[in-house]
């Protein structure tokens, strides 16, 4: 009778309240025209009430843990690709994570991610003049933008004051 737990030692994670996801579940299927299945649903969930950054290896084992079966690693990666395509999660190259969406913001918006070194929050933040600044930028390359995403690392309020 004793249940195997996913290893701990992870970082604390933030209270599991949807407030500052764009896609809690009251909301969900709405803004955006989509019917998720109940896999992606799931996994949508999961990174809205984690609140911070999630790997796709910690996803299968928070997935495993919560139903005592474990998904395939292929139908979570492509779950995983389908809510990034569809804005409704960001993925987070420098740490090679997953985050939801925190504000349901315009496809061509850019996102700028402020990442702490020290206690791994991350705080998604939208900026006129980041995409004024890079539709310059743009337009003068002729470079057609496909992703942008703008990952900053530094230290957070919290860990700069302590
Ligand atoms: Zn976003
Ligand atoms: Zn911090």
């Amino acid at each position: 009778m004793s249940t195997t737990r996913a290893p701990t030692g992870k970082p604390t994670a933030a209270p599991r309240d949807h407030s500052h996801c764009a896609h809690d579940p009251a909301r969900a299927h709405h803004g955006h025209g989509l019917s998720l299945t109940h896999s992606r649903q799931r996994i949508l969930d999961e990174l809205c009430a984690a609140g911070r950054p999630v790997g796709a290896y910690e996803m299968i084992d928070i997935l495993a843990e919560r139903s005592g079966k474990r998904p395939a690693p292929i139908s979570v990666y492509r779950a995983l690709d389908f809510l990034v395509d569809n804005g409704l999660v960001h993925r987070l190259a420098s740490r090679n994570a997953f985050l939801a969406c925190a504000h349901g913001h315009g496809e061509r918006e850019a996102v700028v991610f402020l990442i702490c070194d020290q206690c791994g929050s991350v705080e998604e933040a939208v900026s006129n003049a980041v995409n004024s600044g890079l539709a310059g930028v743009a337009a003068q390359t002729g470079f057609a933008v496909r992703s942008r995403v703008i990952e900053i690392a530094g230290q957070c309020r919290a860990c700069a004051a302590a």
